[in-house]
């Protein structure tokens, strides 16, 4: 009796266990709760977000822009993984600050897509990202140059531009992608309060307090770093000072809206 009592306690508890660890399994399979839909017209400018910054030059096959979902600030959308340039209203999926996709439903997320989720975990002034490996900017995330404010269209620039090494954040060699958690962390924690941070041998992340200026400050951060590198080759430059960017960024960044009209237009007629 005892030996039945002790065998159906042994098994019981081995039930108990086997359905906690079921329990457990299935909530990390579970996907979290969708916020609720979004306006369509948020969605069609986050394509058409994609599709600028192809034209625009600041992403090809590769980079991705996000927006933080406007209903619930513990969520924000992305295209699954495809090209930008492809990429169409069906295409966004939402994620939470784990950046797990609500409703996957078989669709692919980008390998990188913790940049995102965590930099909206430590910015609750960011409400869209971009991500991309805008040419002109590589070469300011691998010397010893730093990127500054050339002219008054890339005036946000100024207070200086940080770089993250993921060599240093990983403590050794890496494939030098954020795909995990932790790295993205790290990249946060480098871009800090700012609006730009490069990424040494990959790019940059751009993030701002709507998508139109995310977009903007991706296009300028480019060709500021383009013209840079045209003006250093001629001389000594002369860069906007700490005041004259602050000025600048305030006036320029009342502007942005007329941009984005145009690049969305064009972008969106192809
Ligand atoms: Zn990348």
């Amino acid at each position: 009796m005892l030996i039945t009592t002790r065998r159906h306690f042994i098994a019981a508890g081995a039930a108990a266990l086997s359905h906690a660890m079921i329990a457990r399994v299935a909530s990390a399979q579970t996907p979290p709760a969708s916020a609720g839909p979004v306006d369509p017209a948020l969605i069609d400018d986050l394509v058409a977000a994609n599709r600028i910054l192809v034209d625009q030059g600041v992403v090809d096959g590769y980079g991705h822009v996000s927006v933080r979902h406007p209903g619930d600030p513990q969520r924000y959308l992305m295209s699954r993984s495809i090209a930008p340039e492809l990429v169409t209203a069906a295409d966004i999926m939402e994620y939470d600050l784990d950046s797990t996709a609500v409703d996957p439903r078989g669709r692919t997320s980008y390998l990188e897509r913790f940049i995102h989720g965590e930099i909206y975990r430590v910015r609750p002034d960011v409400k869209a990202i971009v991500h991309n490996h805008s040419p002109s900017v590589i070469p300011f995330g691998v010397s010893t140059v730093p990127l500054k404010p050339i002219y008054h269209m890339s005036a946000f620039l100024g207070g200086g531009v940080p770089v993250f090494d993921i060599k240093a954040a990983a403590g050794g060699p890496t494939d030098m992608l954020v795909r995990t958690p932790a790295l993205g962390r790290a990249l946060a924690t480098t871009l800090g309060a700012r609006p730009v941070a490069l990424m040494r041998g990959h790019g940059c992340v751009v993030v701002a307090p709507a998508i139109q200026m995310t977009v903007f400050r991706s296009v300028y951060t480019e060709m500021n770093a383009r013209l840079q590198a045209q003006a250093m080759a001629l001389g000594p430059v002369t860069y906007l000072d700490d005041e004259e960017a602050r000025l600048a960024g305030a006036s320029v960044g009342g502007t942005v809206v007329r941009p984005w009209e145009l690049w969305r237009k064009k972008a969106l007629a192809r």
